[in-house]
């Protein structure tokens, strides 16, 4: 049991050593299904970051020394090792998320997936040759380390979010400094110990556990990081970019959204539904590219509400394989999601389905919301507006395609869209024109692949792309070479 190997305390990964936090402090880890503490984790602070950063970039000039193809293989034996491991690493994902340990091992997959496609990239770093307009002169560009990587990332899907940012990191020659989510730190403690395993070097990947801002902040403040790459909430990454950009260092920012998944008169019905259902609820609705705004032509409205407040009934809450969501990841965030619904409910919206807490007696104890559907709120209300991460999703009608295109478009955010119609005009129509960084025909508006860029428009993000080979982009410089040569003197 995987469970029984954590350590009492979860320690940071530091220059290849697990250590405590300097000033010894410590917070509890809770478990999402019974509220109760299951670990404590070390609470780090900036000396903690000195050190991690200082061993990064210790560590960092010999693995940038190797070949591209030599970190690649380093990195390939790490999927394979996490491929071994994938049940002990969905068993810790579970544990500390409550989704079921079926969905646990789907969300491995995808980061085993993610370390293998990247682990190839060490023998496609690829750079361009081409002519110049001087005669004998020779152009072409290379790709070389940022340097250190600052790495945080969110609670949601912790293994994915982890493989999204660290083998991307490294296999472009940086060394790199992970901030763990607080409420998964088991997570990527147990990844750090793949990784040694692996023969990924001392100090190459430095693993912090603490909070935001006495752990986050720091490393993003910290000169000694080139690069920040953040997985989180729109309001932190506007902090982020703020301290980060005035020291000139370079940032993504994979922020959050508020996405639209459009259900058309002439769509398949069951296929919307089907797809409704998994974009809105899986993972408890905690995914930057959840379904929160559900726009139904006016034709079909009464139909799809009808079919999808039954299928919405028979969902079943809880932490088994058999059940269709788990609960959400903290009470804090319970809390918050029924703050929403209530102000939503005093603004006029009408709760349709859910909107509470469970509290029977398999339920009670952990962070369960009752798979939640609101009608009739207002498309600048806040609810409309607003992430809320969490299984809550809104409906809303459009009498016309030009309608629906334009209430999805009208959103401070742009992550993800869908839309579910048979017609090729209306389909085409909206990729081309809907502000998003990810246009879906026919399916949910979650699901991106990992050869595939990922990000968002507007608030969900500053323009990067992470992961596919976009993602290089982000942790590379890209240097132009000219090489003169003088065929006179030969
Ligand atoms: P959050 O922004 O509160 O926290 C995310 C991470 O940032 C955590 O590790 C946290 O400790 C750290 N952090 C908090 N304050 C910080 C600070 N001042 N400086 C540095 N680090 C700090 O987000 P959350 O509520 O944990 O996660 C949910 C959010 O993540 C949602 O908005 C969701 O959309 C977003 N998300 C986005 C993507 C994407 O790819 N676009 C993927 C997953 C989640």
């Amino acid at each position: 049991m995987i469970e029984e190997s954590i350590p009492g305390t979860v320690p940071n990964w530091i220059g290849g050593e697990q250590s405590e936090a300097l000033s010894g402090k410590v917070f509890d880890k809770v478990s999402p299904h019974s509220g109760r503490p299951v670990y404590q984790v070390v609470r780090s602070l900036a000396d903690d970051i000195e050190r991690a950063v200082g061993a990064a970039r210790e560590a960092q000039p010999d693995w940038a020394g190797l070949t591209p193809v030599r970190r690649g293989e380093v990195l390939y034996a790490l999927a394979r090792l996490m491929r071994r491991d994938q049940q002990d690493l969905a068993a810790v994902v579970a544990l500390e998320t409550g989704m079921s340990f079926a969905a646990a091992m789907g969300e491995t997959g995808a980061a085993i997936a993610q370390g293998e496609f990247m682990a190839g990239e060490g023998r496609r770093l690829y750079g361009r040759t081409t002519g110049s307009a001087t005669p004998h002169r020779y152009a072409s560009t290379i790709r070389q380390p940022v340097g250190v990587a600052g790495l945080i990332i969110a609670a949601n899907t912790p293994i994915a979010n982890v493989a999204w940012k660290v083998f991307p990191a490294l296999i472009c020659g940086n060394a790199a400094v992970l901030k763990a989510a607080e409420d998964t730190p088991a997570t990527a403690w147990l990844f750090g110990r793949i990784a040694q395993e692996a023969g990924v070097p001392a100090g190459v990947l430095n693993i912090i556990q603490g909070q935001g801002e006495e752990a986050g902040a720091p490393l993003v403040a910290h000169p000694g990081v080139d690069v920040v790459s953040f997985t989180g909430s729109t309001a932190v990454g506007r902090r982020i970019a703020t301290v980060a950009g005035a020291r000139l260092a370079r940032v993504s920012l994979e922020l959050g959204g508020k996405n639209a998944l459009v259900v058309c008169d002439d769509a398949d019905l069951e296929n919307a539904l089907n797809w409704t259902l998994l974009a809105a609820f899986s993972n408890a609705g905690q995914r930057c590219a959840a379904a929160s705004r559900i726009i139904v032509f006016d034709a079909i409205y009464e139909q799809f509400r009808d079919r999808l407040v039954e299928r919405v009934r028979l969902l079943r809450v809880g932490p088994d394989d058999a059940d269709d969501l788990g609960p959400v990841i903290n009470q804090r965030q319970l809390d918050n999601l029924l703050a929403f619904i209530a102000r939503a409910k005093a603004a006029g919206a009408t709760v349709t389905l859910g909107g509470r807490r469970l509290d029977d007696e398999a339920h009670a104890k952990g962070f369960y919301l009752a798979p939640t559907i609101i009608e009739g709120a207002g498309p600048q209300d806040e609810i409309s507006v607003t992430e809320l991460f969490g299984p809550v999703t809104c409906l809303y009608r459009a009498s016309t395609f030009a309608e629906a295109l334009r209430m999805a478009n009208d959103s401070p955010y742009g992550l993800t869209a869908a839309i579910h119609t048979r017609s090729i005009h209306r389909a085409t129509e909206f990729t081309q024109r809907v502000q998003a960084g990810v246009a879906v025909v026919n399916g949910g508006t979650h699901g991106s692949e990992p050869h595939m860029p990922f990000g968002g428009l507007k608030q969900s993000g500053n323009g990067s792309r992470e992961p596919g080979t976009e993602a290089l982009d982000v942790y590379s410089e890209l240097k132009d070479v000219y090489v003169h040569c003088d065929p006179g003197d030969l």
